[in-house]
């Protein structure tokens, strides 16, 4: 292969915009470089065992992996060194010059120029390899293929500021060396002592060994002087693999960083060996913060897949169901083949009773967060919430089996909170139930405010009565699935007819009916008003402050999933809401004696009703002018 020795090649515009953004907004949590480049020497390690399975001979005589760290204080350089896979020339030029990951368009999108936000958000982009420029103006990197021969080497070189280079070179070892030039100012990092604790501190866990070269006193300088004696720096046994009575918190929490490359820690986290048919190791997280890409459609999901130790692909989706997209970890098989791929994955009884487990732990971890009596836990499952509520919600209709758990894990707004804080169990709103109340009520709208002020509740607030506050985008999708708890009918308020049961007395029962009998001539008329908008028009004793309100047919879908159907372009079924009158009102007591506007104050009632469920007229400046004629005739 005949390629030209040295070529300068430009980043990609993403690469660029990266490194800009990373060296102003990580300067203060620089040292993660170690751990980044640690962790590809890592991953490239892992390749290696993996690869290596069907080409024992690429091993040579080089067969214990590792990774060396070491440094030169006259040289003011780091170097970080592997002897794993290591990179033809198309992959460093692909690798090191663009950004593969999916999703990347979407993060850059969403990048607001302000660099406290932006910083947030790249920690959970994951900077990985360019986070080295944050202490280094100049990176070489020297690297050869597993496999190829010695004069395939190559090197990559770049002052970060918008083009690299590339050369080949021979190379006689196989893997990986990076060497950092480091910036002025950044000397601190030219020490073992140093070095070591920022390894300790994220890459103990890394499974194979770390080394760094030994210093020991020299007595004519005076001073501790770099032997040649290498020693390991790290536990260097796979995290998962060890007895949980022997792994600390902090460790399980550096474990997470390293996965995750959150800066956070974790919310909770859970350790099993599964023994049995199937047989595994399992760690889980679940994380602080929902990542930037948790709405992508196409995220896989967190959970690495090793077999015996060996790793075998990143975001194992078919570990776990879609609606815990959001869970970071690990799970380990002893029965998986080691060639597995992700057609297999889809069809094995194996994974089908991993992700069954894993779905077990995860709700687990979750209730034993909500159900806590101490206040630290229950603040956890408060940040949970806040972040993940939505996403779990999907399980609702997801997954049946385990319906029942995930519905307890459920938390609404509620007109007895009246906050925008999703606070109230379902298990808490039927402890609160009135005597004689025998369904769970919610209202639906397209926010907090909307459904907090909906017409439809005044006759529930007069009674006392709670209503379950339904805001999120998911929900109506949710309600589709379930339809009782703990034995009691979950039902809109907005929805049907109004039934309150037991909640009204007798004496008000024959009230409402002499009512409805007085009005029946009225609502005739209206009706014919109305023909094209409404499907019915009735009396309700629902409404106490407002004139008029809209339903939906006990059947059919309600207003606000109609529009929500129709704002995502979808088709929507033509249904005609009923209009519903509040007698009592002296809006409609004026209607009755008012013959000449008949017209008018019919078609208002019926709009401004639409405007009060956050509808949208489909006439507007007829309405108005309407609403302006009568203003000017009262
Ligand atoms: P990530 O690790 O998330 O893929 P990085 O920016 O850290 O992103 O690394 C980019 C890519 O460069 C890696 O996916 C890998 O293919 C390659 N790479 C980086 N370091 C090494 C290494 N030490 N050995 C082999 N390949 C490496
Ligand atoms: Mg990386």
């Amino acid at each position: 292969m005949t390629v030209a020795s040295k070529e300068t090649l430009g980043f990609q515009a993403e690469v660029k915009q990266l490194l800009q953004l990373m060296i102003h907004s990580l300067y203060s949590n620089k040292e993660i470089f170690l751990r980044e480049l640690i962790s590809n020497a890592s991953d490239a390690s892992d390749k290696l065992r993996f690869e290596g399975i069907a080409h024992p001979d690429w091993y040579g005589d080089d067969p214990e992996l590792k990774i060396t760290v070491g440094f030169d204080k006259a040289d003011r350089t780091l170097t970080i060194a592997d002897n794993g896979i290591g990179m033809s020339r198309e992959e460093v030029i692909s690798n090191l010059g663009t950004i593969a990951r999916s999703g990347t368009k979407e993060f850059f999108s969403k990048l607001s120029g302000d660099q406290q936000k932006d910083a947030a958000l790249i920690g959970q982009f994951g900077v990985g390899f360019y986070s080295a420029f944050i202490i280094a103006d100049r990176i070489t990197v020297e690297t050869r293929r597993a496999g190829l021969p010695a004069t395939d080497g190559v090197r990559w070189e770049s002052d970060g500021s918008g083009e690299f280079t590339v050369e080949s070179i021979d190379r006689p070892q196989r893997g990986t060396l990076i060497k950092l030039h480091l910036r002025e100012g950044e000397d601190d990092f030219l020490s073992s002592y140093k070095l070591k604790s920022i390894i300790r501190k994220y890459s103990d866990h890394i499974s194979l060994p770390i080394q760094m070269k030994k210093e020991a006193w020299d007595e004519e300088k005076k001073e501790q002087v770099v032997t040649d004696e290498l020693e390991s720096i790290n536990q260097s046994s796979a995290l998962w693999a060890r007895a949980k009575s022997e792994i600390t918190p902090e460790q399980f929490d550096d474990f997470y960083k390293h996965l995750s490359h959150d800066y956070e820690n974790p919310l909770c986290y859970s350790l099993n060996r599964v023994e049995g048919r199937s047989e595994f190791t399992q760690l889980l997280y679940v994380p602080a913060k929902a990542p930037f890409d948790l709405w992508d459609r196409n995220k896989r999901g967190g959970i690495k897949l090793y077999v015996k130790r060996v790793f075998i692909m990143d975001d194992a989706e078919q570990l776990m169901p879609m609606y815990l997209r959001f869970v970071t970890g690990v799970v380990d098989s002893v029965d998986l083949p080691l060639n597995v791929s992700r057609e297999i994955l889809q069809e094995s009884r194996d994974v089908k009773a991993i992700r069954e487990s894993s779905t077990k732990r995860v709700l687990s971890m979750l209730e034993e967060l909500a159900n806590s009596e101490d206040a630290a836990k229950k603040e956890k499952y408060h940040t949970f919430w806040a972040q993940f509520g939505q996403v779990l919600k999907e399980g609702i209709g997801e997954d049946q089996a385990n319906q029942e758990r995930i519905l307890k894990l459920l938390r609404f707004a509620s007109t007895h909170t009246d906050s925008t804080d999703q606070n109230v169990s379902l298990a808490e709103y039927v402890s609160r139930m009135k005597e004689g109340q025998d369904k769970i009520y919610y209202v639906t709208g397209d926010t907090f405010n909307a459904a907090k002020n909906s017409p439809h509740l005044e006759i529930f607030r007069k009674k006392g009565v709670e209503v379950l506050l339904l805001t999120d985008r998911v929900d109506e999708w949710m309600l589709s699935f379930f339809t009782e708890f703990d034995g009691k009918q979950v039902a809109s308020v907005a929805k049907g007819g109004l039934d309150l049961g037991a909640l009204s007395d007798e004496k008000e029962k024959q009230e409402h009916e002499e009512t409805e009998k007085d009005f029946k001539d009225l609502l005739e008329r209206m009706k014919t008003v109305l023909t094209d908008k409404a499907k019915d028009v009735r009396v309700t004793f629902r409404l106490t402050d407002s004139p008029a309100c809209l339903v939906a047919d006990e059947n059919e879908l309600s207003g606000n999933l109609l529009r929500m159907l129709k704002a995502a372009g979808q088709e929507a079924p033509d249904t005609k809401p009923i209009l519903e009158i509040n007698p009592e009102h002296p809006l409609l007591l004026k209607l009755k004696t008012n013959d000449a506007q008949f017209n008018e104050w019919t078609n208002v009632l019926f709009d401004q009703a639409l405007l009060a469920e956050g509808g949208q007229l489909n006439d507007p400046a007829g309405f108005v002018k309407r609403i302006n004629h009568l203003l000017l005739s009262s």
